[in-house]
C-alpha cells in the first residue's frame, strides 16, 4: 500500500513538470512581447493578445466568440474583421 502510494505522489510530481515544460506562450503582434496563453492583452502595449472575431451580438445573431489565428484578418467561422485586423495590428 505504503509503495502504491509514493509511486502516485511521483506521478503527480512528474505530470506537473510537463505542464511547466509545455507551457504555451504567445507573441505580441505589436510589440513582439512573450506573454503567457492566458494572458488576454500586452502588458508592454495594451494590444490584445487573442485574435477574436469581432461580430457582436445583435437581435438577429448571437454574435460570435471566435479566437481565430495570430494573422487571420477575418473570422474563419463567420467571415466578419477580427480584432487584430480592425485595429491595423496585421
Ligand atoms: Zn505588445
Ligand atoms: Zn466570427
Amino acid at each position: 500500500m505504503l509503495l502504491q502510494y509514493i509511486y502516485l505522489e511521483e506521478g503527480i510530481l512528474l505530470q506537473g513538470v510537463d505542464v511547466m515544460a509545455e507551457k504555451e506562450l504567445q507573441t505580441c503582434v505589436r510589440c513582439h512581447y512573450v506573454a503567457d496563453k492566458e494572458e488576454r492583452y500586452c502588458i508592454r502595449c495594451g494590444a490584445p493578445l487573442k485574435n477574436k472575431c469581432t461580430k457582436e451580438k445583435s437581435l438577429l445573431h448571437k454574435g460570435c466568440s471566435k479566437v481565430n489565428k495570430a494573422d487571420a484578418k477575418f473570422c474563419s467561422d463567420c467571415g466578419t474583421a477580427t480584432i487584430f485586423s480592425e485595429l491595423g495590428l496585421i
